[in-house]
């Protein structure tokens, strides 16, 4: 059996993995390169394997990092069947076809052509199956079963058991407890593990801490009579937010002002997340049978069009903006960016990863003044960050997870971080649990 990487390898974005036995191939995730911008010419290459002779996808769940060239593998001659949860499958759809309008202003503005179209989106749906937490299956000489990842609504952790051999794929690990999600289970009896790696180098702080943080940024904001920006990520983040804002508002935490929640693409994810709220976990379930709709409260606005998104500007503050994209690489949040940056009184908030580079990542780290659309727009607003809202396991959560199947354990695979991140997770498996660990580069292959 050989295990190869063919994306997120050392770094964050691109999660691709083929594994190949005698008679059966399969992949692992296909995402999309995201890094520098959203997308990274990388993803123009040739997929560096056979792709007719791969007999079946499984997806972890529906980050673009993890799905976005499903499309260009069915263009390029992809015939298996793709597999995921059955809320994966549908973010999948929203998220691809979404993207695809992004991806076709960068390829246009590169001057180079798409590498796929509406049609193959179409095409990945017609071979896409939906298989449940917990169910065995087989494809080939292989068995298979997700479970529960914890990292967004149905996010799964594939288990591929062939031989004597078991393998498990984290794809992202969720950050337990989840306001709104079930916690991923103790891995057992695992041979090889292929573990991401977003936090690999930094833990988080508690969720109560970041319930508190959310209040104080609030709260201190109202006070000078500014405006609060959260750029956040379609999914899970913004669903989170929005729940643990309803608290706030209901429990009278935080003074009642307008909410903005202001992407086309978290709007259509909130619908999906209602659609499924049989996936969450006892205590939001608690909460809708009691009545409560999470992700409704007074004075919440979702604005799809872009007039009325527009209008969000003639609101006196104080106000909250929610919007995407969670790295500020594009979206409406950049808009919103030019027009409350400079202005002191006004609150930045970053809830969850920013890759180096990115839009987001700069003001993070200080920037006194960032280009937006050829303008040089001064950076003067507070700035904060709540690290508890990520989606990700931090480094001891990891670490955790590891353990728990140590005595099983071969080798451990780190894949998914930043450089740093990747390796200092995987040196620290290796000192501390002592089990041979690796953070393979891009195109690596190793024979199990
Ligand atoms: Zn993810």
């Amino acid at each position: 059996m050989k295990l190869s990487f063919h994306g997120g390898a050392q770094e964050v974005t691109g999660a691709n993995y083929l594994l190949e036995t005698p008679k059966t191939n399969v992949l692992i995730d296909c995402g999309l390169f995201q890094c520098p911008q959203f997308c990274s010419l990388q993803n123009y290459d040739a997929f560096q394997y056979d792709v007719a002779s791969v007999d079946a996808l499984f997806i972890t769940h529906a980050h673009v990092d993890h799905i976005g060239r499903i499309p260009k593998l069915m263009r390029e001659g992809f015939r298996g069947k793709i597999y995921s949860t059955a809320p994966t499958k549908e973010f999948s759809v929203l998220m691809l076809e979404d993207s695809l309008g992004l991806l076709q202003k960068e390829a246009d503005r590169h001057g180079v052509e798409m590498f796929y179209s509406e049609d193959e989106i179409k095409k990945a749906i017609s071979r896409w199956e939906v298989i449940e937490y917990g169910k065995q299956f087989s494809v080939g000489e292989l068995n298979v079963m997700f479970t529960e990842a914890g990292h967004i609504l149905g996010s799964a952790l594939v288990e591929i058991a062939y031989g004597d051999k078991k393998l498990l794929f984290t794809g992202d690990l969720g950050n337990i407890p989840s306001p709104l999600l079930r916690s991923y289970a103790m891995p057992r009896g695992v041979t090889h593990l292929v573990i991401e790696s977003v936090y690999g180098d930094r833990l988080h702080e508690s969720s109560t801490q970041r319930k508190l943080k959310l209040e104080r940024a609030i709260e201190d904001t109202v006070h000078r009579g500014g405006t609060i920006m959260i750029p956040a990520f379609a999914l899970e983040r913004t669903q989170e937010l929005l729940f643990e804002l309803n608290e706030l508002v209901e429990h009278g935490r935080v003074p009642s002002m307008p909410v903005f929640m202001d992407s086309p693409l978290a709007i259509k994810a909130t619908s999906i997340y209602k659609k499924y709220a049989g996936y969450f976990n006892n205590d939001a379930k608690k909460l809708i049978k009691e009545g409560d709709d999470l992700f409704r409260f007074p004075n919440l606005h979702f604005t799809l069009k872009t007039e009325e998104s527009k209008a969000i500007n003639n609101v006196p503050p104080p106000k909250i903006i929610i919007a995407g994209a969670g790295m500020m690489q594009g979206g409406r949040i950049v808009h919103h960016a030019m027009r409350y940056l400079p202005d002191p009184n006004n609150t930045i908030l970053f809830v969850g990863y920013l890759a180096a580079n990115s839009l987001g990542r700069r003001i993070f780290d200080g920037a006194k003044q960032v280009e937006i659309f050829g303008e040089r727009i001064p950076v003067r607003l507070d700035v904060r960050a709540i690290g508890a809202y990520s989606a990700h396991a931090d480094h001891d959560a990891l670490m955790e997870f590891t353990n728990a199947t140590r005595d099983s354990l071969q080798t451990v695979f780190v894949v998914q971080g930043e450089p740093h991140a990747a390796l200092f997770l995987s040196q620290r498996i290796q000192d501390y649990l002592g089990i041979e660990s690796r953070a393979p580069n891009i195109g690596d292959g190793f024979e199990l």
